[in-house]
């Protein structure tokens, strides 16, 4: 018999139809699933390949697999991704898609292009605990975990859309980076870094998938010993009373056990660096002394880093103000000057509002149902922007 509870954790859509949800399997779940059916393990392969390499959508379409094994999975297994609401793309080719996660809650993809790559930026959870002030995810508060199902569906519907001959996977890379604390949704999260390493999954590699954190410091060891993919560290300050202001996380892991945990991470870690993400608020965390603090955080923890600054996406309520450009560049050039390495993230997709996991709190339960009646009612209408009023940060 398959595995019924393999089932409910992997598949948070499988709990309503009673079906296997196979996008949330790793290979080895998958294995021991088909075995469950009374056939070869072989065949896992095969079926594992249809659905994340072809990203197939239907049973019947596996033509190498026998009638009877397809037949039985139609009776048992499903390939079921998040519904979309809305798919808008971007002058500059950024292409963002609101999907439904039942319940009044919406998550984010956002796809952003590059001449030498495709990055992918998924969300892990709706809505986030650790609450941030100058996040909107954070201002929305906790609705419930995405299942490894829930996570890899966001992959295989991009792959799938960006490029409907199935030839060419367009996402070549995937940032943790949408809504929500990928490390507080570990073992989701851990399945869906399994199938995108997997050969027969997403063949992608440890360098080309990037965790971001806010410093849930147990998982990021976790995450060394089982599963080490590249990390970025959501650090925003350069000591603990403003970071305990800005990062609420930092109170129960603050940043000597951080930094701590990042130094063991590299071991394993397939790069030789961490990645700082810090996001530039006007007249909070961005004067020359914040910079030269952080000099002294990094060197002292001698620790090898790289700096992403990012331009503050602002949004109503959020109480904080965008860093002035000069301000930016006058910051990266203290960092530079002591030998750190330091870049500013460009924005891009504004013109569609293409957050990267800021979906604005107004996406909750009374947007979604007006969403639902334009769908249903309304065809044509566009979405303004004033709607989602989501912010953009990859
Ligand atoms: N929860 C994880 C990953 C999702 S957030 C984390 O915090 O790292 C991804 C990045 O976007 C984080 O660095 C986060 O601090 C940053 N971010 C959040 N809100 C932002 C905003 N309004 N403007 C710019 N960056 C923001
Ligand atoms: Fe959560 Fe990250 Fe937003 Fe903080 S920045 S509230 S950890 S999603």
């Amino acid at each position: 018999m398959p595995n019924a509870q393999l089932t409910a954790a992997h598949s948070g859509a499988a709990k309503d139809s009673g079906l296997t949800n196979l996008l949330g399997l790793t290979r080895d779940e998958l294995e021991g699933w088909v075995e469950g059916l009374g056939e070869k393990a072989f065949r896992a392969r095969q079926l594992f390949k249809w659905v994340h390499q072809h990203g197939a959508t239907d049973f019947q379409a596996m033509t190498s697999l026998a009638k009877s094994l397809r037949d039985q999975l139609n009776g048992r297994a499903e390939l079921r991704e998040l519904p979309i609401l809305r798919d808008h793309q971007s002058v500059d080719g950024t292409r963002k898609w609101l999907l439904d996660a039942g319940q009044g809650n919406a998550i984010e993809t956002v796809y952003i292009p590059e001449d030498d790559r495709g990055t992918l930026c998924v969300s892990s959870q709706a809505g986030c605990t650790v609450a941030c002030g100058f996040c909107s995810t954070g201002h929305q508060g906790f609705a419930r975990n995405l299942s490894t199902a829930e996570i890899i569906g966001q992959v295989r519907m991009a792959n799938r859309l960006l490029d409907p001959s199935g030839r060419r996977a367009a996402v070549s890379n995937v940032v943790f980076m949408g809504m929500g604390e990928p490390l507080l949704n570990y073992e989701a999260v851990r399945g869906a870094l399994q199938i995108l390493l997997d050969d027969n999954g997403y063949g992608l590699s440890r360098r080309k998938v990037t965790v971001s954190t806010s410093g849930v410091v147990p998982f990021i060891e976790r995450l060394a010993a089982e599963c080490p993919v590249a990390l970025a560290v959501s650090l925003h300050a350069p000591n603990d009373p403003l970071r305990d202001r800005l990062v609420p996380l930092n109170k129960k892991y603050p940043l000597a056990e951080l930094l701590a945990a990042c130094r063991l991470y590299l071991r394993s870690g397939p790069r030789d660096f961490i990645t700082f993400e810090y996001v530039m608020l006007e007249g909070v965390n961005d004067s020359q002394d914040h910079a030269r603090e952080l000099v002294s955080l990094v060197t002292q923890a001698k620790l090898y880093c790289k700096f992403n600054l990012i331009p503050f996406n602002p949004f109503p309520a959020s109480g904080f103000r965008r860093s002035p450009a000069e301000r930016v560049r006058q910051f990266a050039q203290t960092l530079q000057a002591a030998g750190m390495v330091a870049t500013v993230r460009k924005t891009r997709g504004d013109d569609i509002d293409a957050a990267c996991g800021q979906l604005a709190g107004d996406i909750q339960d009374r947007t979604l149902i007006r969403l639902r009646r334009l769908d249903a009612g309304a065809e044509g209408l566009a979405l303004g922007s004033h709607e989602t009023s989501s912010t953009h940060h990859a």
